[in-house]
């Protein structure tokens, strides 16, 4: 092993307006490091013998200035900043040489060794800019934390780095102590601010900043907030990007029980989490309930998430908890979840309009006799739709009767797709005749979602998730055994 020394980079934020960078090279690699570039001011001149076409359509529009023929020492001259980016290492090596001997920083792309400043990795969210490196032996890695951080820093930082640029001065004279305005700094962060800078609701994020410089307890800045989630079907790579920032800043967790508990490990550590669903052996928290500990939660000046399955507005109550918000002047957020139907359909390979067979797709949901009974069912016996049930298993031989008595053909394909996307999902398939029996047969139990339609039957050769459609044979084989 080679006894390297060992050294470290040293990072620094250069300013490069009105200076001369000089990148050589004019392909792919050299338009990669001149759009990195961009915005900086810096004058940027590109040294090659030709351009490659977005090279140079940037030089007819004067973004950069083109030195045409091959390297020479004299490029150097002007330059503060020179970038290798040739594919001829001799070239590179003769740029580094002579960049060298000019005590100038040259970085050699893709050449650790030969480079003395390194370009990093990059997260920008406006003025707040995240470097990282490597140190030049690992880029894959330093590649695959800059994603990790692309998924973990939303927009609002952008929005949020200006503010707090803008009011630079303001602060530092509201807490001329360092400690003081640390800790002003959280408050900050802990209000609705970057709630409201999602939202896109500027003015309002300008009040509750100056709220909390004002140290105005009452006022928006330390008020809390609630953000409705939807926490998808289960499978926790189903949760957006959104969801899981507002799940890694919660205080507080609402949880139905049909949150997956992949889904809330990853919510914050020490966030306190409520479950308010009907759970084994014990009562779902009436609606009334829930509608209150939101309120008191958020009146405390928590983050409060309330986490739903699936979508929080379909069939979730979703509207009704936002009631009660807005009643007591309350600030929400809304983040939409995969819901049952898609999430459903697309890990049984069933696609819900596909065109030969479905014009329109609707949701229904029948949790209990009387709702049964007030549904559409001349509209939902149509043909060339698929209809996606949210409901539980009990009634199916009445849903079954009803499509039937109203017109939908007998041999009408179905899929039962009980805890879909999780790693315990079943699809039960087979036609409209069969379906309670078949339900019964395989012991279809709760959460399932039924889509009825043509498209069902695509499951039998579509699907690619856990086991293929059990159907009949399987039924009789259970019978059997
Ligand atoms: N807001 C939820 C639906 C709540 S109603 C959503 O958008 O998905 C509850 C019903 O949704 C269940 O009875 C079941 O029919 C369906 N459901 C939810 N998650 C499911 C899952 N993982 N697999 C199958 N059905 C599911």
């Amino acid at each position: 092993m080679s006894a390297e020394p060992a050294h470290r980079l040293f990072p620094l934020f250069a300013d490069l307006r009105g200076r001369t960078v000089l990148v050589v090279g004019g392909g792919a690699v050299a338009a990669r490091k001149v759009e990195a570039l961009q915005d900086t001011g810096a004058r940027i001149v590109v040294g090659a013998r030709a351009l490659s076409p977005p090279l140079a359509a940037l030089a007819a529009a004067g973004a950069i200035a083109h030195r045409a023929g091959d390297f020479a020492p004299d490029w150097l001259d002007e330059a503060w900043l020179v970038i290798a980016a040739t594919d001829d290492s001799a070239v590179n090596g003769a740029v580094a040489a002579a960049g060298e001997a000019r005590r100038l920083w040259v970085n050699v792309v893709d050449d650790a060794t030969l480079a003395r400043v390194h370009l990093p990795a990059r997260v920008e969210r406006g003025p707040l800019q995240i470097a990282i490196s490597s140190g030049g032996g690992a880029p894959m890695l330093a590649r695959w934390v800059r994603e990790r951080l692309e998924a973990q820093f939303d927009d609002a930082y952008a929005p949020l780095a200006t503010l707090l640029a803008r009011h630079r001065e303001r602060i530092r004279a509201r807490w001329p102590d360092l400690a003081a305005r640390r800790r002003g700094f959280e408050r900050l962060l802990a209000g609705p601010l970057q709630a409201l800078l999602r939202a896109r609701r500027h003015i309002e994020a300008g009040r509750a900043f100056d709220a909390v410089l004002q140290e105005d307890g009452n006022a928006l800045g330390s008020a809390g907030h609630v953000a409705l989630v939807g926490a998808g079907p289960g499978d926790p790579g189903l949760l957006t990007l959104r969801a899981l920032r507002v799940l890694n800043e919660a205080d507080v967790i609402l949880h139905d029980s049909l949150v997956s508990d992949e889904v809330l490990q990853l919510a914050r550590r020490d966030a306190l989490r409520i479950g308010v669903g009907k759970r084994a052996g014990q009562h779902a928290t009436p609606q009334s309930g829930i509608n209150a500990l939101l309120v008191e939660h958020a009146r405390a000046g928590r983050r409060v998430v309330r986490l739903k399955g699936g979508d929080p507005f379909v069939f979730g109550r979703g509207g009704e908890e936002l009631e009660a918000l807005r009643a007591a002047g309350i600030r929400y957020e809304v983040v939409p979840g995969i819901t049952a139907a898609s999430a459903c359909a697309a890990y049984a390979g069933i696609p819900l309009t596909h065109r030969d067979h479905a014009q329109s797709v609707r949701l229904a949901t029948a949790h209990a006799q009387d709702s049964l009974d007030t549904l559409d069912w001349p509209a939902l016996a149509r043909e060339r739709q698929t209809l996606a049930f949210y409901m539980g298993v009990s009634r199916l031989d009445l849903l079954q009767e009803r499509l039937l008595a109203h017109g939908r053909a007998a041999d009408t394909p179905f899929a039962l797709i009980e805890n879909g996307t999780r790693p315990e999902q079943r699809v039960v398939a087979g036609t409209l005749t069969e379906l309670s029996r078949l339900a019964k047969a395989h012991a279809v139990e709760s959460p399932a979602l039924l889509v009825v339609g043509e498209v069902a039957a695509l499951a039998g050769h579509l699907h690619w998730f856990g086991a293929a459609p059990l159907g009949a044979a399987d039924a009789a084989l259970a019978h059997a055994a």
